[in-house]
């Protein structure tokens, strides 16, 4: 079947520990680099923290170094992961949304006001994509073999598929405000849900602001495939972020330039399992309409925009709706979008919203680099 060739490319790519990132920050090494794109000096010195977070990795660099150095930053970094595995993480059974998956009722169930924004901002994104990106389509997750209950070697059945559908949709839930207090109420006991897919998005806004807040003015943060960057890297260029190529023949299949802005990816092949009876291959991404594995030859969605919760959460609801929907949707909401799909050849096409086209340029623009120095404005003016 043409879907396993690139799989096993990409299960290569993930045992050899190539970075497990559909998105890649392509700093001080990776960026070719061009006059245009030149924003200030290069930088004498660099803090950078790499480690593993949410069940994937991070990396944080900051062009010029941190205020308090390396150690600061791996402790503000890891302040934030803690705050949000607390409050959304479905592999804790301590956190506040595990709290509530396993509350067997559907009487009001009290939540934090940050709990509380994480659902009501990750709601708002979905509702703008028919609900392709739907936070209730965990108990389908689990079925799948991609949450806390642990992976699966065969597909479950349609009768399994059909009761955890029953559990799926924006109106299986509701979040309530009585004065000051935030409360979730449940239609079925066992409705539950997950927010893994904004998980990345939401530490890197976290960390952006953290960064802000410091007066940091360069910096990039990428926690698997969600990235916030601002400024310049390490050579005073702007940020590039590389786009995996899906059928890994190359590295990276296109590079853009967010310009302070975030960018993520969704992709429904690096995170699979193949069902050992019909050795199909079944994504992560499940369709919540259709209660199964995304199956359209849509394999990336990236996004653009200024939140990379917002990108997280439109990344994986747009692989869902796969490319062509996606980018009509984009195009009339002027969103920045990129998508790859195979083509008959299983052969990788891209095509992107108009949007986009302005972040493949990788010139950069006054105004959206508050770091940029007297010389770099100039030198942006001169070339454009
Ligand atoms: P994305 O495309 O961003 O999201 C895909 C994920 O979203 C799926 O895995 C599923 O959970 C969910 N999803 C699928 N379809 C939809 C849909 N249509 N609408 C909404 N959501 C959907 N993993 C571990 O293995 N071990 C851990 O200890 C662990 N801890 C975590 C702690 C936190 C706080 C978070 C946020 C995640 C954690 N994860 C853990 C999950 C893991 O990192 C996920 O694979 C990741 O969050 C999903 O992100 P992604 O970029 O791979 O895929």
């Amino acid at each position: 079947m043409q879907v396993v060739n690139f799989l096993k490319a990409s299960m290569l790519t993930a045992l050899i520990g190539v970075s497990a990132v559909m998105t890649t920050a392509c700093d001080d090494k990776g960026n070719a680099g061009s006059a245009s794109d030149v924003i200030t000096e290069k930088f004498d010195k660099v803090d950078k923290i790499t480690g593993k977070t949410f069940g994937t990795f991070y990396y944080i660099t900051i062009p010029g170094g941190y205020p308090g150095g390396e150690d600061t930053l791996r402790s503000d970094a890891e302040f934030v992961f803690t705050k949000i595995s607390n409050a959304i993480s479905t592999f804790d059974p301590k956190s506040e949304l595990s709290r509530f998956n396993a509350y067997p009722s559907t009487e009001p169930f009290v939540i934090s006001p940050y709990l509380a924004k994480i659902i009501e901002e990750s709601m708002r994104q979905g509702l703008r994509i028919e609900g392709a990106m739907d936070i209730t389509v965990e108990p389908l997750v689990n079925l799948w073999g991609f949450g806390p209950d642990g992976e699966i070697v065969s597909s479950p059945s349609d009768e399994e598929i059909e009761a955890a559908k029953k559990l799926v949709g924006y109106d299986k839930f509701s979040l309530r405000y009585a004065k000051d207090v935030a409360y979730l109420e449940k239609a079925d006991p066992n409705v539950s849900l997950d927010l893994s897919t904004i998980g990345e998005g939401l530490a890197a806004d976290e960390l952006a602001k953290i960064f802000d807040e410091k007066g940091v003015d360069n910096y990039m943060v990428a926690i698997a495939g969600a990235i916030r960057s601002k400024g310049a890297n390490p050579d005073g260029k702007l940020w590039s972020v590389g786009i995996e190529d899906p059928t890994m023949q190359k590295g990276v299949f296109a590079k853009a330039c967010p310009q302070d802005m975030a960018i993520s990816t969704a992709g429904s092949y690096r995170n699979f399992f193949i069902d050992k009876d019909t050795n199909k291959f079944y994504s992560h991404i499940i369709d919540p309409k259709t209660g199964r594995p995304v199956e359209n030859k849509t394999v990336s969605v990236t996004v653009i925009a200024n939140q990379a919760l917002v990108t997280d959460a439109l990344d994986t609801g747009l692989l869902v709706l796969g490319a062509e929907k996606a980018i009509k949707w984009a195009n009339k909401n002027d969103v920045a979008i990129y998508t790859i799909e195979l083509d008959d050849k299983n052969k990788p096409v891209a095509r992107h919203s108009k949007a986009f086209g302005i972040y493949l340029k990788c010139v950069a623009r006054p105004g959206l680099t508050p770091s940029l120095t007297q010389k770099a404005t100039a030198d942006t003016v001169k070339l454009k």
